[in-house]
């Protein structure tokens, strides 16, 4: 084989029992944590996109990613070598509720690989057909999703959100039936295949799975794997060497341990949900199987991202009932997720109390994370500012942001913007608002009430900003980093939907070459820092979207 060779290192394959059954069929699998399985071929593969960036970390050159057999890797339909493909066992609770045994029912993991550079990757398709995880569905994705997930997964990347990868996008040439908006109007659409990269996939709800089925042997096995693989800091000075044949030969987790491990996660996944809320995403389905162990950002499906600032906003019209998933729920989900998870954890402890006091610990983890994010995002960092008045100011704009259409990431852009140390004060409130009339919907809701109580929170925000002891531009640089003028607007993301669905793929380039400077001013390209347009306020797809991928 040219070109595209890897140096496999199977971590997981190789730590953690395999399912001897190798019949690709649906069914319930025990005591294992992957099963073998080979990604279904396709009629037409063809590479519509992919991300030089990770091409370039797992050594594959340009040239190489333009060849027959990229294309062919990448969909499916050639198996490398040395690759020995697999599906992971996990479970998870969705939408509140236990579900059982999930899995990998349409992402197969080609395999895992050393990068040139010395990091572990896992190189994972999604939509590459059945597996025995497929459950009573067809293993294959639709073009729409494929795209939303290779463009957001490289875009939150570049935000510098812990998030999955994407190497790749393929269209399969094969026809997908889908009923989009769950109508009874199914219809064929085209499928693809997004080649996912990340060191691990591994879920909550791995842990859940073997913890539900009472077995404790796979459940300390998987604790283990992860605890050496991805966590060996923790091990120092025990047994931080890496094991080499199966868990057997690794030196066994304490509860301290485990405890130090479950808290790491905790504080991982409180530092996710502060980042998410920072740059106004919102996940749409965090059931435990759809969080990851390493605290990234995993399975882009019905995502969205803030356009105006409502916090009980969810772009998942599967989620429309309970809006359990929406904007400003999602920390709380965080914490119920860790609960689940600690719950499949105290089978391997003797004294379940200092897992529970590290669940008890994420609110305040949380809280002050988030506190700190705020503070940056309006550009209030300087420790000689009173804490207090700072806090009073930023949960002030929080109520104040709701109560008029406000685009969120144009809000605190133009703040970043605004030179404090020329504003007067002293004007009417009309006046004092129209450097920010450019985050409204409609400016002429700025008024009475909610106009005086938005002038009089800017108005002590200028004054308390005016006392910071930074420059205008070290203020506007230092807030320009953290509030980014270009996020994948789920109307953009629709538009190269759109093309795409025509034939051309141009514009999941230029976006994606767009998102991967996502804090810097890019002349040229002001149309996608602007407001939502009023045709896709209530389209399919921007405002809407269901689990149907
Ligand atoms: P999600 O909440 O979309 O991440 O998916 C929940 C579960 O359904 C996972 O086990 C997925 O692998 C599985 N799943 C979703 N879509 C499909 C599909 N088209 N074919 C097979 N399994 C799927
Ligand atoms: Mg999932």
């Amino acid at each position: 084989m040219t070109g595209l060779e890897f140096t496999t290192d199977h971590w997981y394959l190789d730590d953690l029992p395999g399912d001897p059954d190798e019949r690709n069929v649906r069914r319930q699998v025990n005591d294992a944590a992957w099963s073998r399985v080979t990604p279904t071929p396709t009629a037409d593969p063809t590479l519509i996109a992919h991300s030089p960036e990770v091409a370039t970390e797992l050594g594959i050159s340009e040239s190489v990613v333009r060849s027959e057999q990229f294309a062919r890797v990448f969909s499916g339909n050639e198996v490398p070598a040395d690759m020995t493909p697999f599906a992971m066992t996990y479970g998870g609770h969705q939408f509140g509720n236990w579900a059982g045994q999930l899995g990998d029912g349409r992402a197969i993991a080609l395999g895992e690989v050393a990068t040139p550079s010395g990091s572990h990757q896992v190189l994972q398709l999604k939509g590459a057909g059945p597996t025995p995880y497929s459950r009573g569905a067809d293993g294959r994705a639709v073009l729409r999703s494929s795209i939303r997930e290779f463009l957001c997964s490289e875009a939150m990347h570049h935000l510098g959100v812990p998030t999955t990868r994407a190497l790749s996008l393929t269209l399969t040439g094969d026809e997908v039936v889908r009923d989009m908006l769950y109508d009874g109007h199914p219809a064929p659409e085209h499928g693809a295949v997004v080649c996912r990269v990340a060191p691990s996939f591994v879920r909550f709800g791995h842990f859940e799975l073997p913890a539900s089925r009472g077995e404790v042997d796979l459940l300390r096995q998987l604790v283990e794997h992860t605890v050496h693989r991805h966590f060996p800091h923790l091990l120092a000075g025990e047994a931080a060497d890496g094991p080499t044949n199966g868990t057997a030969g690794m030196e066994p987790v304490t509860d301290e341990v485990i405890t130090a491990w479950f808290r790491e996660i905790m504080e991982r996944t409180a530092d996710l949900m502060v980042d998410w809320m920072r740059v106004g995403f919102v996940h749409g389905v965090m059931n435990t199987d759809n969080l990851s162990i390493l605290g990234l950002t995993i399975d882009y499906g019905p995502y969205g991202w803030l356009e105006d600032f409502d916090p009980g906003w969810t772009p998942n019209t599967t989620d429309a009932g309970g809006k359990r998933y929406r904007y400003g729920n999602q920390p709380n989900i965080g914490q119920w997720n860790l609960s689940r998870l600690g719950g499949a954890l105290s089978s391997l402890v003797d004294d379940v109390a200092p897992l529970q006091s590290v669940v008890d610990d994420y609110p305040a983890c949380f809280s002050n994370a988030w506190d700190t994010a705020l503070a940056a995002k309006l550009g209030l960092t300087d420790g000689a500012l009173d804490v207090d008045a700072r806090r009073e100011l930023a949960n002030e704009l929080l109520e104040i942001l709701p109560l008029v259409e406000t685009d969120m990431t144009i809000f605190f852009r133009t703040l970043g913007d605004i030179d404090v140390t020329e504003i007067d004060t002293a004007v009417t409130d009309g006046e004092l608002m129209q450097p920010l009339h450019g985050a409204y919907y409609t400016v002429t809701d700025l008024s009475g009430e909610v106009l005086a109580r938005t002038a009089d929170w800017f108005r002590r925000y200028v004054t308390i900003s005016a006392t910071a002891n930074q420059s205008p531009d070290e203020r506007r640089a230092a807030m320009h980093a953290v509030n980014p003028k270009y996020v994948l607007r789920n109307y953009l993301a629709q538009l190269a939907i759109d093309k795409a669905d025509a034939g051309s793929y141009d514009m999941i380039d230029e976006l994606l070459d767009l998102l991967r400077h996502p804090y810097d001013d890019q002349p040229g390209r002001a149309e996608y820092a602007t407001l939502r347009p009023d045709w896709a306020r209530e389209r399919v797809g921007c405002s809407m979207l269901s689990c149907s991928s």
